[in-house]
């Protein structure tokens, strides 16, 4: 597995990236010296800093550069980064002249913290630190500045808009041209670009923001996945149920989703009831295993459902398929007793690596996702129970030998969880799978089973989603393949393009017998010129296209263009048929 670097930097450059911030401030005053400095913290990948400028000026492209230009020279200076304590009132005084300063100041007043400030150079700024000690550590061809949006104070439109200058930084020069590479090649795999040029799926406003429909290319796509994810699932013992899509709310008054959960849509009215579009399907999950008796015998009960979610996701938040209001899980509920969590959970774990795999990613790290230990109130159960959720998760992942970190403030309100990141061709992260384990809703439910003497135990509840959403996954998967799907997921896997009318009846044998064999192929016999037809299959990205003439009639074979490769080869039918289903049914990566 390649290193993450990132993770074993991260203060290092968590301090690079704050301090150059602190020379964007010190920068733009030089230009700009009644400019007003809001907040300049750390984000993926760099930095920004807000400003309000003197008379409403926006600063120009130019202005850009000169600002990265006065930040290298600091950097080469080589000045210190001071910092010391504060009282409010000397504090109050240093920022006289910066009213978002000030409004910050009485806001940590309230709060009762410390103040510290830190200089560098001429320049004063109150911030709580993570800096280097020196701008020398700063690799001065590692960062740059990259452009400006407009941003509220503290995020309201009632506060005045300032400008966010955003700046990208590194550990060294080429980790930043490795960066602004990978951004361009993200750009050209774009899965809303992709989506609409290989009609796989649209987003239309009649229907509404977040909901995508999918044109037949895309619903096949899915149904692929889904497939797969479905034969596995079946292998392994999950049973399938089935489940409605909108809930009285009595249901999520006791699974606890009403209190803790807040992407829930208004609810409707129906029989004087409220009734929800449902967000989660945990809580049906329950009531099915709760309606049956179950014996210690017949555990672990494994309940699996591919079913859609509504969620009320903001507006500015969506984006193609990986930020949607409806999302369709491969959602799985497994009930256990607590002498089988490993064995169960490591029967997932065995699915996720077989599943992605398939997918081609292979490299992997695992995030133990824990409570924020500062705000217990957003969960439900008490401190004992999340504890031996905790320890029993950690204990299961360090036995792997997987690489894994451990991050507060990621659990869901029910229980810890396991979240799978995995890093896609182009060396991006994604958090897909994921295993929760939870006390808490078989406490909520009163669930149990009859034990060996005949005594009610409470089980264990194990949820668990190996793609997380069908739709954020193909959104991922389109980005990772580029479009260029490997043959057993693409939609269409041949394309028949007879050379003229001529041939049209040995293309349609041609297409029966492909066809026939399970192969999904598509004829374009279209009046396009053959130049034409290419073009528009190599668009689609279809791994085959087989030029039918002449010389094929004559000779009963077929001329196949594999996609990448130059020059097309000959084959008989028979063999070009039997080695297509044999990579298919490899799942080979091409
Ligand atoms: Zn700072
Ligand atoms: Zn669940």
């Amino acid at each position: 597995m390649v290193e993450w670097d990132d993770m074993e930097n991260a203060d290092k450059l968590f301090n690079i990236r704050h301090s150059l911030a602190h020379l964007l401030a010190i920068a733009v005053l030089e230009k700009d010296l009644g400019a007003k400095l809001g907040i300049g913290p750390v984000i993926d990948n760099g930095f920004y800093y807000d400003f309000e400028f003197s008379n409403g000026y926006t600063p120009t492209p130019e202005d850009l550069k000169g600002f990265e230009k006065a930040m290298r020279k600091m950097v080469n200076k080589g000045l210190p980064f001071e910092g010391h304590e504060i009282s409010v009132g000397d504090a109050k005084k240093l920022f006289a002249s910066q009213p978002y300063k000030l409004d910050l100041i009485n806001e940590f007043e309230s709060e009762g913290k410390n103040l510290t400030i830190y200089k560098t150079g001429e320049f004063d700024d109150l911030c709580k630190g993570g800096h280097v000690d020196n701008t020398k550590e700063i690799p001065a061809d590692g960062f740059t500045i990259t452009h400006t949006a407009g941003a509220y104070w503290r995020g309201s439109e009632k506060n005045t808009m300032l400008t966010r200058i955003y700046g990208l930084a590194f550990e060294s020069g080429e980790a930043l041209d490795a960066h602004l590479k990978q951004m361009e090649e993200a750009k050209k795999r774009d899965h809303r670009k992709l989506g609409k040029e290989m009609e796989l799926f649209t987003i239309i406003d009649e229907v509404g923001a977040g909901l995508p429909l999918f044109y037949p290319k895309g619903a096949l796509l899915r149904k692929t996945i889904e497939g797969f994810i479905s034969e596995q699932q079946e292998k392994r013992g999950y049973k399938d149920i089935w489940i409605p899509h909108i809930t009285k709310g009595t249901l999520y008054e006791i699974s606890g989703h009403l209190d803790k959960y807040d992407a829930m849509y208004t609810p409707m009215k129906i029989d004087e009831h409220d009734y929800y579009v449902k967000p989660m399907n945990c809580p049906h999950f329950m009531m099915l295993y709760k309606t049956l008796q179950h014996s210690y015998k017949e555990l672990p009960v494994r309940y699996t459902c591919t079913t859609t979610n509504y969620r009320n996701e903001k507006s500015g938040e969506l984006s193609g398929l990986t930020r949607v209001r409806s999302l369709t899980q491969d959602d799985c509920h497994v009930f256990a007793r607590p002498d089988q969590i490993e064995k169960e959970i490591d029967l997932m774990l065995d699915m996720i690596k077989e599943v992605y795999a398939g997918f081609g990613l292979s490299d992997f790290y695992v995030r133990i996702s824990l409570r924020d230990s500062k705000n217990k109130d957003k969960y439900i159960g008490n401190d004992e129970v999340w504890n031996t959720a905790e320890n029993a998760l950690r204990d299961i992942v360090k036995k792997t030998g997987w690489k894994y970190e451990e991050a507060e403030d990621e659990a869901a309100f029910y229980g810890p969880k396991l979240d799978f990141m995995f890093k896609d061709a182009i060396g991006r992260q994604w958090q897909l799978s994921t295993i929760q384990l939870d006390f808490n809703l078989p406490e909520r439910f009163d669930l149990n089973y009859i034990d060996e003497s005949n005594e009610k135990i409470r089980p264990v509840v194990i949820h668990r989603a190996v793609l997380g959403s069908t739709e954020r996954f193909m959104g991922v998967m389109i980005e990772h393949f580029a479009g260029a799907f490997p043959l057993w997921l693409s939609p269409v896997q041949v394309k028949i393009l007879p050379i003229s009318e001529k041939f049209a009846e040995y293309a349609g044998k041609v297409y029966k017998e492909i066809s026939g064999a399970g192969i999904r192929v598509e004829m374009d016999d279209s009046a396009e010129s053959l130049g034409k037809r290419i073009r528009t299959a190599k668009i689609e990205k279809v791994p085959f296209i087989l030029v039918l003439g002449e010389k094929e009639v004559e000779a009963g074979t077929v001329t196949v263009e594999m996609r990448g490769k130059e020059a097309g080869e000959t084959h008989s039918l028979a063999d070009f048929i039997e080695y297509t289903l044999d990579d298919i049914a490899k799942k080979a990566i091409w």
